[in-house]
């Protein structure tokens, strides 16, 4: 078998793609080039760099070596013609909506977002004069009727962020088909192991780099896919001018070792979770259960479609309410009560009062995060003890 001449497998080029080692000193792993400026032979040459004639990195602001294969990777395991590295989620969702949108301009957001996504909607880019409408993204009539000549973006995360709620990819895409709108989705709970956003017709792909594509807890990160064109103008704008949020390389580093497990980690948690959501949905105290691998999840068909897998985050409200969900959480031995996901350690987090205290309680009510929903991140440890932690306390929890 020719190995050159077939595509690689997603896990392959997880681990090699874009790297030689032979021409690297041999180094079996990428070096860090931990470096803030790069020396030019001339200064005609160092102005050949800065007019985009000459490639070749000048400052780290703008590109660096070491971030330069990070970008290669996530672009290949998108999909995509390029990818842009970022010092955080947050950095790579504000690059990009201050590079493509402009005073006027309508942009479009699923019902449910990241609570800090939504404070930079409302109280960060909306303040500026993007207009800003949160839309039924799975209702064709309603998505048809809020889309004017001022719509310049529909943005959305799936499954969302803390509900589970899925949007179809491909029927948002297509209902915007042929207009001057783009497309983002933040694909932070899926990665492209699971769900690959752009195949389906999305124009952008955003990640929160700290969650599953890290995987270790260890830094924080962002990463954009898309085509080559956009990412060029969120690197030189949204990265270079308006945010400034660059990745350190070292980090970059970090986040390339994460990410050559990530298949294998993605089916342990995969598995880790569908255990501990059929173990929850036989419990009596367990009054509303989200989670996209069960068939009474209400988009089970699209979950199915949509995703190769139904993902590591499970949501859930206890029958006694918030009340119930504390005494819960704070029974919990093996799992950790912090935000974030996608870690080896299994999470748990209540998002009213921590990842989505930035909505008020009437705006949680309106985007329907129930007050005493709990969100579990389930981990790689041994699904025995998972269970073994979340039955003693769900006794305690009554
Ligand atoms: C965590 C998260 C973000 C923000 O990412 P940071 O790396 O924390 O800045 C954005 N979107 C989703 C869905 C997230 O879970």
């Amino acid at each position: 078998m020719d190995v050159a001449k077939r595509q690689s497998g997603f896990s392959t080029r997880a681990i090699h793609h874009g790297y030689d080692p032979l021409a690297h000193g041999g180094a079996l792993v990428s070096p860090i080039y931990q470096t803030a400026t790069y020396a030019f032979p001339t200064v005609e040459y160092g102005a050949a760099c800065f007019a985009g004639e000459q490639p070749g990195h000048f400052y780290s602001r703008i590109s660096n070596p070491t971030l330069d294969l990070l970008e290669q990777r996530i672009a290949s395991l998108e999909g995509a013609e390029a990818g842009l590295a970022l010092a955080s989620g947050m950095g790579a969702i504000t690059a990009t909506l201050w590079t493509l949108l402009r005073p006027g301009d309508e942009l479009i957001v699923g019902q449910t977002l990241y609570g800090c996504t939504f404070a930079f909607l409302h109280h960060g880019i909306g303040e500026f004069g993007v207009k800003i409408r949160h839309v039924d993204l799975n209702d064709a009539q309603t998505l048809a009727a809020a889309i004017n000549d001022k719509t310049r973006m529909i943005y959305f995360e799936s499954p969302a962020n803390p509900t589970l709620e899925l949007v179809d990819i491909a029927a948002v895409a297509q209902a915007v088909h042929g207009r001057d709108i783009h497309v983002v989705v933040d694909n932070t709970f899926c990665t492209p192991y699971l769900q690959r956003p752009l195949e389906l017709g999305a124009d952008l792909v955003v990640h929160s780099a700290t969650k599953y594509l890290s995987g270790h807890g260890d830094i924080t990160a962002g990463l954009v896919a898309g085509r080559k064109a956009l990412i060029d103008r969120i690197r030189l704008q949204g990265l270079k001018d308006m945010t400034g949020a660059v990745l350190s390389p070292h980090d970059a580093s970090l986040l390339m070792r994460g990410i050559k497990t990530l298949g294998l980690r993605m089916d342990r948690h995969c598995a880790n979770a569908a255990q501990v959501a059929t173990f929850l949905q036989g419990q009596q105290q367990v009054e509303l259960l989200h989670y996209p691998g069960l068939p009474s999840f209400a988009q089970y068909a699209l979950a199915q479609r949509q995703m190769r897998l139904p993902g590591g985050m499970i949501a859930f409200e206890l029958k006694g309410g918030i009340e119930a969900g504390r005494r819960f959480m704070n029974a919990l031995q093996l799992f950790s009560r912090a935000v974030s996901l996608g870690d080896a350690e299994s999470l748990a987090q209540h998002p009213a009062s921590m990842t989505h205290s930035s909505y008020t309680p009437v705006e949680r009510a309106q985007h329907g995060i129930g007050e005493g929903l709990v969100r579990l991140s389930v981990g790689l440890e041994d699904i025995e003890d998972l269970l073994a932690d979340i039955e003693q306390a769900l006794r305690a929890s009554v």
